[in-house]
């Protein structure tokens, strides 16, 4: 079995891991990141990129993504394919397994393996991926200024979502399949304050029409009962926010979740509870999931994991 020694593994390839790859290597901590199976995580599904500052024309999430990874590339962070399906946080130093049986000896690991939005799971939500179906408002709602688009889920993600698309689209409509929203009461009162938002409740989505892009969504109303009604709404955007899933499942014997899985870290602070591990990105942040929040905690998680060096030597 191969054996690699390092100052800092980093687990996770989105905007938080490369920065925290950026940052220790030019901290001579020579770090090993596991980019995962889908390096550059969740940005490189989207298109254009338009809100991440220093591109004043946008840039696509691939670019982005192939951009910071040379960039930490350049001051040597030793980048391997494959994901860590084991780890020991119950030793110092920490130990991690990767799928191809590498075993990683480590002083600090930043978790920086971020989450991944749930899907209805219709085969014409692939289809139809970023030509009409998205997992986020703040990244893709700028596209349907003036058009009709509509949110799926009726929890706090999905009221935010609708409320910022309300302030772009002419019309939005939520996709709720209860009678009631699960939301927080203060968001349920700014979505159903809205003019332009309008909650179709017990209704769920039998599947999406269109030809090349995203055209529309064939609806169910009150499913299984004697008032069943089928219809199709009119959409250009069909956003799904129906909550995400934190990749934390291979860290959770180990370290501190929250009721909804995602990673605790002291306040203002990456660290867990586990002396040495740090997390960085949305692994750890239900609230912002921007790629500008998950580079700054992934350039805060290097520098904690640094200053975490110098006081154990
Ligand atoms: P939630 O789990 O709270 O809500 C998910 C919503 O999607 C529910 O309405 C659920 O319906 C619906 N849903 C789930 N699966 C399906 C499906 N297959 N088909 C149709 N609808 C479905 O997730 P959120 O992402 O909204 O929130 C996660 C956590 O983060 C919550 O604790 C929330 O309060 C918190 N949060 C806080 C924010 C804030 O404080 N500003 C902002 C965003 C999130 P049903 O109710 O029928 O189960």
């Amino acid at each position: 079995m191969t054996e690699l020694k390092t100052k800092c593994l980093i687990i996770g390839s989105g905007p938080a891991g490369y920065t925290a790859a950026i940052y220790t290597s030019r901290a001579n901590l020579n770090p090993i990141m596991y980019e995962g199976y889908q390096p550059g995580g969740q940005l490189t599904t989207t298109t254009e990129v338009e809100n991440f500052p220093g591109y004043p024309e946008g840039i696509t999430g691939p670019q982005l993504m192939d951009d910071l990874r040379a960039q930490a590339l350049r001051f040597g962070t030793d980048i391997r394919s494959g994901i860590i399906s084991e780890v020991n946080f119950d030793v110092h130093p920490l130990e991690a397994i990767a799928d191809d049986g590498t075993r990683i000896i480590a002083d600090t690991v930043i978790i920086s393996t971020g989450a991944t939005a749930k899907y209805l799971g219709l085969p014409d939500e692939q289809e139809f991926n970023g030509r009409g179906v998205s997992a986020c408002a703040t990244c893709d709602g700028f596209f349907y200024r003036k058009k009709r688009v509509a949110v799926v889920g009726g929890g706090d993600t999905a009221c935010e979502e609708a409320l910022y698309l309300s302030n772009l689209a002419a019309e939005v409509f939520m996709i709720v399949r209860k009678d009631h929203l699960r939301a927080s009461k203060v968001m349920q009162r700014r979505v159903l304050d809205k003019s332009n938002i309008k909650v179709l409740f017990n209704t769920n989505t039998k599947g999406l029409y269109g030809d090349e892009v995203l055209e529309g969504a064939h609806l169910i109303e009150h499913m299984g009962t004697d008032r069943q009604r089928e219809y199709d709404l009119p959409v250009d955007g069909f956003f799904l926010a129906i909550g995400h899933q934190p990749n934390t499942e291979v860290f959770s014997r180990f370290v501190k979740l929250d009721d909804t899985g995602y990673i605790k870290t002291e306040p203002d602070t990456t660290m867990t509870n586990i002396p040495g591990v740090f997390a960085a990105g949305d692994v750890a942040d239900h609230r912002y999931r921007q790629a500008i929040t998950a580079a700054g905690s992934g350039c805060k998680a290097a520098l904690d994991a640094e200053r975490y060096i110098t006081e154990q030597e």
